[in-house]
């Protein structure tokens, strides 16, 4: 069996070395494009928090995901959201409100993330920030219970993605939510380093991705 022990270490080590406290900042294991194997061994080195981007492999790697907390952290479209909303624990990637109003109709309640675009690069999703303490709102009177924010750093070298995780973190502390989802395998020193909750690592833990595998974000 796959075994990720080593790998998560390192992974909590380069957390630490950040300045964040490994107890504290939540790892979201990203398997997607891996198969039920990366879930097991996730669960097997005690990493209950998963990551998925679609909404096909949710469905078909339910079975890994049993007992699990789900993170939806992909694009998302509206029709797909009843197939995966009794799998979900997390909806990370709320970026508008005709999604949020499908979410809180099968799902009522649902924790959701609002994702933000923080670099503006039109590849990534998430809505502008300045769209977000609106989308915020209006969720909240869905009912939907808006934990925090999260975003893609921008695509590049690292230090690069820095400005926009300070910008999440600006929003989310002006809109009183406390947690942002931000940085990945390559930049998650510099997202702990400006105050991330919840990481969401992928190849750092499970190695490269299988070739052919759209970025999904
Ligand atoms: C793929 C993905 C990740 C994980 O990426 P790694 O570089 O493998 O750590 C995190 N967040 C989102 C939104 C992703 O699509």
């Amino acid at each position: 069996m796959l075994n990720i022990d080593h790998a998560l270490e390192t992974v909590r080590d380069r957390i630490a070395r950040a300045g964040g406290d490994p107890e504290r900042v939540k790892i979201v294991a990203v398997t997607k494009a891996f198969g039920r194997d990366a879930i097991d061994a996730a669960r097997a080195a005690g990493l209950f928090d998963i990551g998925e981007n679609y909404a096909q492999d949710v469905v078909a790697k339910r079975d890994a995901l049993v007992g699990l907390h789900l993170h939806f952290i992909g694009r998302l479209q509206k029709n797909k959201v009843r197939l995966i909303a009794p799998l979900v624990a997390c909806w990370q990637s709320v970026d508008r409100v005709a999604l949020g109003e499908e979410i809180a109709r099968r799902a009522p309640g649902a924790r959701v993330l609002v994702q933000v675009n923080v670099s503006s690069e039109p590849s990534k999703g998430g809505c502008p920030p300045e769209n977000a303490p609106d989308l915020v709102k209006q969720l909240g009177a869905l009912g939907l219970d808006v934990a925090g924010l999260m975003t893609v750093g921008r695509t590049g070298p690292p230090s690069e993605a820095r400005p926009g995780f300070a910008v999440l973190r600006a929003l989310a502390d002006r809109l009183g939510l406390v947690e942002r989802s931000m940085g990945m395998s390559d930049d998650l020193e510099i997202a702990v380093a400006e105050g991330a909750t919840i990481v969401r690592v992928g190849s750092a833990l499970f190695g490269a991705r299988p070739p052919n595998t759209a970025a999904g974000n």
